[in-house]
Parts: structure tokens; sequence; C-alpha cells
């Protein structure tokens, strides 16, 4: 059973409309595509991981996707929690193209793509942190003890695993995301007798979801061109900006193109990029429109959560509002 499905991540919906809406010749462009690049990478990592762990459903096992806890100050995340009766596992996802080595003497995996080598913090010590943290979480919270496992998985088939050093413990934690549901089943001949019950493991569950804290970026951080973003809505087909309202529908005047909801994903951008409150004239500067009646229209048809006084009322996006069918990735082939 999945009991938390993961979403996109807000990062991602930002990068991506950062993107699309800077100018092509903008000279910061390329970088905000490869931080783009990199998230939805990483993203495609954890898709994959679900995928596997998909095709070999265990009534046993309530699954966990992307999971955020507190922890003093801050926060730790688990990419994927696998609950059973007889063993819990942390999975972490990687998805980095190219030769990894893993070198344990100092904690360190090393990336060699393209003719560049990056040296990142090693996963397998991260997993282990991780696991520790929930091993605490689970134990202040008078939980029975349950053996805590972790794996790394590497997502794309084509990078070059290397561990040079021989280490055991990398050779046991890392693997191919396709080996992932074999070690499972491993864990499931090793670890034999039952330290939570059903009921332990709804209580387990609705604790880890209350506490739950998803991420919220922190926009004024990432440095975002602001006055050199693109106004406007897009057309879906060609992509040119200043689509135009006739009788009721987006028109695009580079493609012919037309549309009724094209407004939709403009108006989430808008919360990405700018926060959570939206006024009839922020949208209308936005959207480009004239007409203060169908600004009003068009928030009013959206069932956003509004509040103050007619003259100064402020829109807030609802809860789900970023999980909408029409969701703002349109271009897959960024990778
Ligand atoms: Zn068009």
């Amino acid at each position: 059973m999945i009991a938390k499905k993961r979403t996109i991540p807000l990062e991602i919906l930002i990068y991506d409309a950062v993107v699309r809406r800077l100018p092509d010749r903008h000279p910061r462009k390329s970088e905000f595509e490869s931080k783009l690049i990199r998230r939805k990478s990483g993203f495609k990592g954890e898709k994959e991981l679900d995928y596997y762990l998909s095709q070999f459903p265990d009534e046993d096992f309530t699954i966990i996707q992307s999971l955020r806890l507190p922890h003093y100050d801050t926060h730790f995340q688990i990419d994927t929690l696998l609950l059973s009766p007889y063993f819990t596992v942390n999975m972490e996802a990687k998805n980095h193209a190219g030769e990894i080595e893993f070198n344990n003497e100092f904690d360190q995996m090393i990336q060699r793509y393209d003719g560049n080598v990056k040296v990142y913090s090693n996963p397998v010590l991260q997993a282990k942190i991780q696991t520790s943290h929930l091993y605490n979480f689970l134990s202040k919270n008078q939980f029975p003890p349950s053996p805590l496992e972790y794996f790394v998985s590497i997502s794309n088939p084509q990078t070059l695993i290397l561990n040079p050093s021989r280490s055991q413990e990398v050779a046991y934690r890392v693997c191919r995301t396709a080996r992932i549901p074999y070690k499972i089943s491993d864990l499931k001949s090793k670890y034999k007798k039952v330290n939570w019950s059903k009921k332990d493991i709804k209580r387990i569950t609705k604790l880890l979801l209350k506490k739950h804290e998803p991420l919220i970026p922190d926009t004024s951080a990432m440095n975002i061109p602001y006055k050199d973003l693109n106004p406007g809505i897009q057309c879906s087909k060609c992509s040119s900006f200043g689509m135009e309202r006739i009788y009721g529908t987006w028109f695009c005047q580079s493609c012919s193109h037309t549309s009724k909801d094209a407004h939709i994903p403009a108006i989430k951008e808008y919360f990405l990029l700018y926060g959570n409150t939206l006024t009839n004239k922020q949208l209308r500067l936005f959207l480009q429109i004239n007409s203060d009646d169908l600004a009003t229209h068009i928030l009013k048809s959206l069932n956003l959560i509004s509040t103050g006084t007619t003259r100064n009322r402020l829109y807030h996006p609802p809860k789900d509002f970023f999980n909408l069918k029409k969701d703002p990735i349109r271009k897959e082939n960024h990778e």
C-alpha cells in the first residue's frame, strides 16, 4: 500500500516557470536551465524507484514516498520509506550520469561526466544518518524496535558505478534501482520476527504523515531575475507569450492556437514565483489583460481561497492547486 504518493517538487515547478519566462538570450537562462535539469534528474531517479517497487506489490508493505521530518532546528528527508511488520527500509535514489566512484575513506562520491569531476557527500553516509534520525524519532515515540535497513539506488542504467576500495558497505548498500525489490525480498527471508503489528504500522504511518513538513522553497534565496521574466499567457503549442482573450477563448497571435484554459498554468506560475497572494490588479498585470471584470471572472472560476473585502480582496491558492492535471511541465525532454 502506498500511504503517501510523490508529487512534483515545487522547486522544479519554480525553475520550470523561470526558464520558460526568461527570454532565450538572457545571460542567466542557462544557469536556470541547468538547475532545472539537475532537479528533474533527481526526481526522475525517485520515480524510477517508485516504478520498480510498484512491480512487486506486497500486502505486508506500507510505502511512504518523499518524507520530510523535523529534526531539532532543521529537517531530514527520506526519498522512499518502506514499513513492514519485520523490518523498515530507507531508500535514497540517485540519478547521476557518467561515472560515479564511492570513496569510503573520505566519505565522498566522485562523479566524472562530460570531462568534469564533481565531488558529493557519500549518499551511503547520508542514508545512514537519515536512518539513525528515523530510529531516534521512532524510539522517542515509544514504538518497539525493529530492524532498520537503508539502500542507495542508482537509477541511470548507463552510469558506471565504481567501488575501488572494495568497501563491503558500498557493495551491499548501493545497487541498481532494478535490484531494489530483490534486496527487499532478501530482507524478508532474513528477518522473520514480527516486531510491529498492523495496528503499530498504521499508528507509525499516521504519525509520520502528521509530522511531515513539505519543502516550501524560499524564492527570495533563488536569486530569480524577476524584472526580466516575460509576463502574459504562454501558448502551449508554439511557446510564445501574449495569448489574447477573444470571445471567451485565449488566442495565440503567432500560431493561431486557441485554448479555453491557458490562464490556469499562468496563474499557477504566478503563485510559484511571487508567493501566495494575488490581487485583481496583479492578475491583470501578469496576464496582460485590461478588463477588471475578466480578471474577477477568472479569479472566481478557479475556486481560489479569498480573504479581505471586495476592494482589497486577496486570492490564495487552495492546498491541492499545484497538483491539478494541467501541470506546467510540458517539455519532458530536458534531460
Ligand atoms: Zn502559439
